[in-house]
């Protein structure tokens, strides 16, 4: 730990740089979550859409099936019809009328009942795929109510993370001075990237990495006062090992 006001207060700063480093991800987490989960869906909906073809295929051969079985008794009630109006032809006209009404009955009826056998085979060839498919089906609804669980679940988590870095960074700023508090929240407020407090690493500004005067770096191990970058006017502060070093 360090000694003396400004010291403590540079600890205090590092703390509170955390922190916001924290409260920026949550909410960012937190802003971008219905795009997430829309993506999440998005991504469950893609496998689904192959299985849901073959149920729609399934599904729309039947009833196309019942559509032609329909046609096909209405079709077979015509027949009927033209079989009495054949035994009861009192002529070669009415005859000859009624054979071709058979015709081209029977021609309708037969084109029915190949189309039928159509769907038929479209319908057994869905549900055996359908069938093979089934445990893969129910474990991927599974899989996605539980993706989609998790995710509501590490959303509520960030929500209360959120309140409680938010007052800890409270606590934290509370406990600097008034002039120190300003000029962080005044950085971090300004900053793209929120970063207010950057250490000194080789000599340089880790935020902006331009060249930490000598002179300065004495000020930073004597910590006498809250020393800022003169590039980007983010508070620096030294690591604890290299004041003793
Ligand atoms: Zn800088």
């Amino acid at each position: 730990m360090r000694s003396g006001e400004v010291s403590r207060e540079i600890d205090i700063l590092i703390r509170l740089q955390e922190v916001d480093n924290r409260i920026r991800q949550l909410t960012k987490q937190i802003e971008t979550a219905n795009i997430r989960r829309e993506n999440l869906e998005q991504e469950f909906e893609k496998q689904a859409t192959e299985i849901r073809k073959i149920q729609q295929t399934h599904k729309q051969a039947n009833a196309e099936r019942l559509k032609l079985e329909a046609k096909m008794a209405e079709v077979q009630s015509h027949i009927k019809r033209a079989e009495r109006n054949l035994r009861n032809s009192h002529n070669q006209k009415e005859y000859e009328a009624a054979v071709r009404e058979m015709d081209s009955l029977r021609k309708q009826l037969s084109g029915i009942e190949t189309e039928m056998l159509e769907k038929i085979e479209i319908i057994e060839e869905t549900e055996k795929i359908l069938k093979e498919r089934a445990e893969e089906i129910e474990a991927f609804e599974g899989k996605k109510s539980a993706a989609l669980e998790e995710f509501e679940l590490q959303l509520e988590k960030d929500k209360n993370e959120l309140e409680i870095k938010k007052r800890e960074k409270e606590e934290l700023i509370s406990k600097l001075t008034r002039g120190t508090a300003e000029v962080y929240l005044r950085l971090v407020n300004r900053s793209k990237d929120g970063i207010a407090v950057a250490k000194v690493v080789g000599e340089s500004c880790s935020a902006c990495f331009m060249r930490v005067r000598p002179q300065m770096i004495v000020e930073l191990k004597r910590a006498e006062k809250i020393i800022t970058c003169e590039s980007c006017t983010r508070i620096l502060y030294i690591a604890s090992v290299e004041i003793t070093a």
